[in-house]
């Protein structure tokens, strides 16, 4: 699959779900977002229908994402037929891992390749704040169980949605000093409730850990499916990792295009451009003319993000972080 920029497009991130048992701050409202019925949300053989004909394109890569996605019952199962779509090399899954103790067996049973663990921070009144729930204790199980079984690479994810805080940083850096496992800082994008929070950046984060650890140098050898930059740090065994989508834009190398849980191809995290699925899939479409559609969609690619430009565009987004899966 290759866009009218050139790049080639060999990564999906599928949102299975829109309900989340955390509430962070930057992400999703109090109350939740409203609930899409089920009959609205792709199902497992619809999903899967429709991996097995970009794969067919040239798809390779999968990321299983949400809301939460292990609230959603049995996601083992699509899992495993995802799996065995020929043309698949990955599967992985990015969770709060609130769950992710009680499921990491079923997880591994189904073959998934890596699990990404969301974390901002190990305090737990901080944790409180930003995730508006008091689950800290099981996600460090969750990431524990994870550690000490290493069946799989495990990674955790930090967005700082508070002014930074040096000891947090350092804290999350311990598991990386312990184990192979990559820590990685994401800059704040100004996505749904995201641009009402100020962006601690990479450049912050980086002096930080140097004045603890040392210097930092760039990794170069491949690791993982996108746009994370990873150093290797004195003491630690596991890589650090940026994603700065705003002080260092990667638009120009992004191989990724994403699906709703109500079905929408979305071709840029940031404006509303797509093409909705369901409605084909329930018409019957065929499996040539579902891949004409997706075709054109990925083709008409957007250029770039502007989140640099600090101004909302008519075609801008209006769906949040938690209906588009980060
Ligand atoms: N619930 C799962 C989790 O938290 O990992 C998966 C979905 S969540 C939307 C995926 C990732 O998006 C999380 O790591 C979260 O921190 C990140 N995220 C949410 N809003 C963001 C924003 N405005 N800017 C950058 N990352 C964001
Ligand atoms: Fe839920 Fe993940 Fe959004 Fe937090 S970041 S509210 S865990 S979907």
């Amino acid at each position: 699959m290759i866009d009218n920029e050139g790049r080639v497009i060999d990564y999906l991130r599928i949102s299975i779900t829109d309900r989340c048992n955390l509430r962070c701050i930057y992400c999703m409202p109090e109350e939740g977002v409203k609930n899409i019925c089920h009959e609205k949300i792709l199902s497992y053989d619809e999903i899967t229908r429709i991996c097995t004909v970009l794969a067919g394109h040239g798809l390779k890569k999968i990321k299983i994402t949400g809301g939460e996605p292990l609230v959603r019952k049995n996601m083992a199962v699509l899992i495993r037929k995802l799996k065995a779509v020929p043309g698949i090399q990955s599967v992985t899954l990015t969770t709060n891992g609130v769950l992710l103790e009680s499921c990491y067996d079923r997880l591994i049973a189904a073959g998934i390749d890596a699990l990404t663990v969301s974390l901002d921070t190990t305090e737990r009144d901080v944790y409180q704040q930003i995730t508006r729930r008091d689950e800290l204790d099981s996600v460090l199980r969750g990431i524990e169980k994870a550690v000490a079984e290493n069946r799989v690479r495990l990674k955790i994810n930090c967005v700082s949605a508070m002014d930074i805080d040096t000891q947090n940083v350092l804290a999350l850096l311990h598991y990386a000093e312990r184990a192979d496992v990559d820590i990685r800082f994401i800059e704040m994008m100004p996505i749904g409730l995201g641009r009402y929070f100020p962006m601690v950046s990479e450049a912050q984060i980086r002096q930080r850990i140097e004045e603890r650890y040392g210097r930092l140098t760039p990794y170069d050898r491949p690791r993982g499916n996108g746009p994370c930059r990873y150093y290797e740090v004195p003491g630690l065994i596991g890589k650090v990792g940026f994603i700065s989508a705003v002080s260092h834009k990667f638009c120009d190398t992004c191989n990724r295009v994403r699906l709703t849980s109500d079905g929408f191809l979305k071709t840029c995290l940031q404006y509303d451009y797509g093409v909705s699925l369901k409605p084909l899939l329930e018409q019957k479409i065929s499996d040539e003319a579902l891949w004409k559609v997706m075709e054109e969609a990925i083709r008409e690619k957007p250029k770039a993000h502007h989140f640099d430009e600090g101004r909302k565009k008519r075609e801008d987004e209006a769906k949040g972080m938690s209906q588009i899966g980060g």
